[in-house]
This record gives structure tokens, sequence and C-alpha cells, in this order.
């Protein structure tokens, strides 16, 4: 699994070091709506590193497909503590695999709670994403975590299932629900507004901290992640 780019986000001075590949097969991959720009070449740690450095930056974030399948995450980890004196952060992660050392943050996505579910959609089982999510909190990273709300798949029972379980770890884990976009060829839809106020209402009975967005298709989504001064990135390798 490689290193696909790095882009820059000079409002919030973070810098995103993508990867490629994931151990998953989400039916629903949102990766499917939207092949992001930015990776079509594979870049060398050094062209990495080199681009960390001449930037000012003050959070460096890893996302994939699944970073920890790149060997070089605990590199670039280790460089960013240790020679830019920046936080670290995988951004969105199965959870399969434990992080290396000098990652600060961590969001997991827990796909389901039911592991007939988890498999069905992903191909794979939750048994070791969700006994690695306890034990990622006990080595101390901050963690956080979100799930898609897919109507019909993965629902209002799934929501409470899984605000359950991390309510077990932790009451104050920040919890994001996204709610479904349509991939073509799959057969769920997007969960309408009442729906998403009803899962985040249900989670929220569980954790503190409980977020959620929706968009209705993949033009909606980029319409508003244009607008949002958060995504707001420049390619710089
Ligand atoms: S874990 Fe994320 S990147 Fe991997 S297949 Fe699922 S949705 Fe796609």
């Amino acid at each position: 699994m490689s290193l696909k780019a790095v882009t820059y986000c000079e409002q919030y001075k973070r810098a995103n070091v993508h990867t490629s590949g994931c151990n998953f097969k989400c039916k629903g991959c949102s990766y499917k709506l939207n092949e992001h720009g930015p990776r079509t070449k594979t870049l060398s740690l050094e062209q990495v590193k080199s681009a960390l450095r001449s930037l000012e930056v003050k959070r460096v974030h890893f996302v994939g497909g699944e970073p920890t399948l790149c060997r070089d995450l605990g590199h670039i980890a280790k460089f960013c503590h240790e020679e830019l004196h920046v936080r670290t952060k995988i951004g969105h992660s199965t959870g399969w695999n434990r992080p290396p050392n000098n990652i600060d943050e961590m969001n997991i996505s827990i796909k389901a709670y039911s592991e007939k579910t988890h498999k069905e959609y992903t191909g794979a089982s939750n048994k070791r994403v969700l006994t690695n999510f306890r034990k990622i909190y006990v080595q101390g990273i901050s963690l956080s975590a979100s799930t898609v709300f897919i109507p019909t798949l993965i629902d209002l029972e799934e929501m409470e299932n899984i605000a359950r379980f991390i309510s077990e770890v932790d009451p104050l884990i920040p919890f994001h629900i996204t709610g479904y976009i349509p991939v073509p060829g799959t057969p769920w839809r997007s969960p309408n507004p009442d729906e998403i106020a009803r899962a985040e209402q249900i989670a929220k009975q569980y954790l503190e901290e409980v977020t959620a967005s929706c968009y209705q298709s993949a033009d909606d989504y980029n319409r508003k992640v244009k607008e949002d001064p958060r995504y707001q990135s420049v390619r710089v390798a």
C-alpha cells in the first residue's frame, strides 16, 4: 500500500497524507463515488517528508483507504513528532490494525455492530475491530468514532448498539453519524433528515458528543465540501 499525495489546508495549518488501498470491501464505499483527484501516482517517503517540511503545519492527518496498511506510516508519524513537533491523526480507519507509535488521534469507522451485517457489508468480521477499539482507547490514543447510517441495513437498531458499545468504552468518545450516499449498483437509499435526527437522538442516550451529516447525492456532498473551510485544501505533492 503506497503513499499517493500530500494536500494542505492553509486555514487550519493541516497537512493530509493520502495513502492507497483498503482491506475491507464495503459495498457502499464512498470512494467508488468520487475517486479523489490527487491519488494518481505513488510518492516516495522522502517526497512526503520534503513536502511536509516545506509547509507551516500544526497537524498531520493520514487518510486512505486504510492508512495503517501503509508501511511508511510509523516512520512519517515519528518524523512528525520528532522533527516537525506536530500532532498526528489517522482520519479514517477500519480499526482492523492498531496504529504505530507516534499517532495521537484516530477515528475508527464502525461499519456495523452485528457481525453478520458487518461481514455482509465489508467482507470481514468485526470482532477484531471491536477488540481493537477498546485496546486503542486503553493505549491512550484520542479516539473518535463514526458510522454510516444505511436505511434497512445499518439502521436505528445498529446505531443504538454501536452507540451503546462506544459508551461502554467511554461515553465521552465523540461519535459522528454519516448518512449513506447511494453508490450505483447498491440497493440502499439515503436516509431522510428525520431518520438522521432520530439516529442522533438515539445515540445521544448513550454518548455525550454526537454529530451527524447527511447528503442526498455525491453532487450534494461535493458542493457542501467546497463551501466548508475545513475541507479546503490544495495538493502540494
Ligand atoms: S473501509 Fe472505507 S475505504 Fe475501505 S472499503 Fe470501506 S468505506 Fe471504502
